[in-house]
């Protein structure tokens, strides 16, 4: 079930149908404004809609004053263990407070902050992890780990609620993946507010991407999950950005730049692919349309699956071809692609989002194209063995109607009737 309330931190709406929000946390110390100044821009620039910054110290609260007034996007303080540091970062501004209601020294003082946030008009977001539940849930986690995550959640909400507090978000964050998607899933049935997800702990740049994206893209794909932050082993916040936008990109959540596209490849590769998808990739990074690009090792399936694209190459030894939308646009030489499609992108955007077709070299990329195809009518590409098991299986499915007929008939002569 998606949330139905919604909170705002800042600007930035969370919950309640809004589109998933995505964050991440400054890895720098929160008081030295140099560093955590340069980071928040950077991850900003990466796309987060918020940030989070760890206020373990006092002068972390004190510095919050600074960084609220110069971040160009919203500050969440992120709080443990004390809950004077709490009402400090309410007071610098902050707008948003997390803290977990376990390990802030007992109600009455979740009460305080609660109390104090509401003063100020600020939501807050409450949070339970695998590794820190209350000690009458350990024999329960011990059994249903899922369940305890869960019950955990539920307790702390209605703690909020008794203490007449509405405007927050939870996070429910395991280190294991299924148990955060089931616990998610679970806490989804029970409580309406917006969630916060994550895996805590998720690994390296690589390892933790692929926990995230499963994890967190299996919930999203549910239509669960407000706000989702990526947690990786990087100094480089900006990173765990560019994750998250992958994973609301892949499942068409949100929009943000372009698409590449590219091919597997496979051995009828005759060019160095991984430098030129490499630079492309990297080059795109200065758009902010969300235009698809794709980028095929060889032309011998024409353009193929790739022909929705709005700019493509389609490359080979010598000669590759240069199309958009399906079409041809011309031939370049392989060492020229990168810089000729992105010609082609820039002349696009120049004409108002026109793509510019010139006859002569559109008919000399078209009978390249031809040729090549030709020239490699019997090759079996991993594209023409699909589509091969894909002809198969639709004549396999249109034979097996009259098959069934034949079976449904009787010895006797009478035939049954199809429902
Ligand atoms: S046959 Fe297909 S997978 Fe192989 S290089 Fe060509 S486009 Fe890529």
């Amino acid at each position: 079930m998606a949330s139905k309330r919604q909170i705002k931190v800042g600007d930035v709406a969370i919950g309640g149908g809004a589109p998933v929000v995505v964050q991440t946390m400054t890895k720098t110390e929160t008081a030295n404004l140099t560093a955590t100044m340069e980071q928040i821009q950077r991850v900003a620039e990466a796309g987060a809609d918020v940030v989070r910054c760890a206020v373990p110290r006092e002068q972390d609260a004190e510095a919050l004053k600074t960084i609220v007034a110069q971040s160009p996007i919203p500050i969440i303080a992120d709080i443990h263990f004390n809950h004077t540091l709490a009402l400090k970062a309410i007071d610098a501004g902050a707008h948003c407070i997390r803290l977990n209601p376990g390990n802030i020294g007992g109600p009455d003082k979740v009460a305080e902050v609660a109390a104090h946030a509401k003063a100020a008009g600020i939501p807050m977001r409450i949070g339970v992890n695998s590794g820190s539940l209350p000690r009458h849930l350990h024999e329960l986690e011990r059994d249903n780990p899922v369940e305890a995550l869960v019950s955990a959640a539920g307790e702390f909400v209605e703690l909020m609620h008794r203490l007449d507090f509405y405007d927050f978000k939870v996070s429910i964050k395991s280190t294991s993946v299924p148990d955060t998607i089931a616990s998610n899933r679970l806490l989804s049935e029970r409580i309406d507010h917006p969630l916060h997800l994550g895996i805590t702990e998720a690994g390296t740049k690589w390892s933790g991407s692929l926990k995230s994206s499963v994890g967190l893209g299996t919930l999203l794909a549910d239509g669960i999950g407000d706000t989702i932050r990526i947690s990786l082993s990087t100094f480089h916040a900006e990173e765990e950005v560019k994750v998250a936008w992958e994973i609301l990109k892949a499942l068409k959540l949100r929009e943000r730049g372009p698409v590449l596209i590219a091919c597997p490849t496979c051995g009828r590769l005759q060019f160095d692919m991984d430098t030129v998808v490499a630079e492309i990739e990297e080059r795109l990074r200065g758009y902010d349309d969300p235009i698809e690009v794709a980028v095929l090792g060889c032309a011998v399936n024409g353009i193929g699956e790739a022909s929705h694209a709005d700019f493509g190459i389609a490359g080979a030894k010598d000669m590759g071809v240069i199309y958009s939308q399906g079409k041809p646009l011309r031939k370049v030489a392989t060492g020229e692609l990168v810089d000729v499609l992105f010609e082609e992108i820039d002349k696009y955007y120049a004409a108002g989002k026109r793509v510019i077709v010139d006859d002569a070299r559109a008919a000399e990329g078209a009978a390249l194209l031809a040729q090549i195809e030709a020239e490699s009518a019997g090759d079996l590409t991993p594209e023409r063995l699909a589509a091969m098991e894909r002809d198969a299986a639709a004549e396999e499915s249109a034979s097996a109607a009259p098959a069934l007929d034949e079976a449904a008939s009787p010895v006797d002569g009478r035939r049954f009737q199809r429902a």
